[in-house]
């Protein structure tokens, strides 16, 4: 059985990548210091037998007994509110972070996937973005703790590769959404949802004209899963094309809930990138891979999840 170390486990994209790897047939070995993520998004596993999981900061030293064969490097706040209240834990998770799993993935002769982002694209000044596009970031800005972070772990990465001939894998993840998406993490889905069902206003930041590309969560594990057991290490843009502004997207819920509430229109946040969609190109090519969820299908299973959390879950609003 191969052994996977999977770190961010108890997140969202974590989760998912735990429950698909355990159906792939892989002993899966979570990671977690819960700083942002919930064990709720994993209790479903701890009786399996194919599951262990350890509460630990990954920017310590790791300890982890026995053989690894593959390792998903997913520890990160990954949402603008976040980031931005905990920004030395984020800088220190991608950057000693990443060196601790680079050290562990070659002390086990295994092969190791890191979740970059668009972001390390910043605000971009090619559109769509392509993996050779080198970005537009502003180090000093409330970003740069994320992207600059990220895109240190790229380089640190692409290091152990040359020097050490590590086999490594880089994603650049765009906007994904999905089940176990944290109502109150502040990204701009669960924002509208949670607004929506509490019967509130949806803030829509700036005139709403900036744009993202939305990947439902199946469609991007799908992506990781087949970039892990490809051999091409240089970065991939796995993300949905499907562009939209965020004044539409605000029109989409209102409609999808059925709300009676109206976007209202909030200062936008420094930064905040004007427009953003992935050039796949690459994923075709290399992975015969494409999104296969329309937004439609995706938003719908995304409410329904959403719909039956308690009353308490989504009063709880952070700010
Ligand atoms: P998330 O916040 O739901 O999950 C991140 C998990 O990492 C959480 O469970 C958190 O507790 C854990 N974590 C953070 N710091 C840690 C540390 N030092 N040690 C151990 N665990 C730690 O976020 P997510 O959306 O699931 O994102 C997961 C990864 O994917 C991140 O690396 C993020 O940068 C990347 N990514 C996500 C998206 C997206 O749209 N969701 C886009 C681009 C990149
Ligand atoms: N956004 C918004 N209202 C919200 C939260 C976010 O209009 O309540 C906007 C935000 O300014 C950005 C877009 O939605 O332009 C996506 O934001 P998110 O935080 O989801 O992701 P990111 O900016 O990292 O792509």
């Amino acid at each position: 059985m191969k052994r996977i170390l999977i770190t961010g486990a108890a997140g969202f994209l974590g989760s998912h990548l735990c429950d698909r790897f355990i159906k792939e047939g892989y002993y899966v070995i979570g990671m977690d210091n819960l700083i942002t993520g919930s064990i709720k998004n994993i209790e479903h596993l701890f009786k399996l037998e194919q599951f262990e999981f350890y509460h630990h900061d990954v920017s310590k030293y790791i300890h982890v007994p026995g053989q690894v064969d593959y390792i998903l490097h997913f520890a990160s706040p990954a949402s603008p509110i976040d980031y931005l209240k905990i920004p030395i834990q984020t800088l220190k998770v991608s950057s000693l972070g990443t060196h601790n799993i680079l050290g562990l993935a070659r002390a086990k002769k295994a092969r190791v996937l890191v979740a970059s982002t668009s972001e390390v694209y910043g605000d971009p000044t090619v559109h769509p973005q392509n993996e050779e596009y080198w970005g537009n970031v502003n180090p000093v800005g409330p970003r740069g703790c994320y992207d600059e972070a990220k895109r240190f772990m790229e380089a640190m990465t692409m290091a152990y590769n040359n020097v050490h001939g590590l086999e490594t894998r880089i994603i650049r993840i765009f906007n994904t959404y999905g089940p176990r998406m944290r109502l109150n993490d502040g990204r701009v889905l669960p924002a509208f949802i949670g607004q929506a069902l509490r019967g509130e206003d949806l803030t829509m930041f700036g005139d709403g004209s900036q744009t993202r590309s939305f990947c439902f969560v199946d469609d991007l594990v799908e992506g990781i899963y087949r970039l892990l057991l490809s051999d091409y290490h240089l970065p991939v843009n796995i993300g949905n094309p499907d562009e939209i502004t965020i004044k539409e997207f605000g029109e989409e819920i209102i409609k999808l809930t059925g709300t009676n509430q109206k976007l209202v229109a909030k200062p936008l946040p420094k930064d905040d990138p004007k427009q953003r969609q992935p050039d796949i190109t690459k994923a075709r090519e290399i992975l015969g891979w494409e999104p296969k969820v329309s937004r439609a299908e995706g938003l719908k299973i995304t409410y329904d999840y959403f719909k039956n959390l308690s009353a308490d879950e989504l009063n709880h609003v952070e700010h």
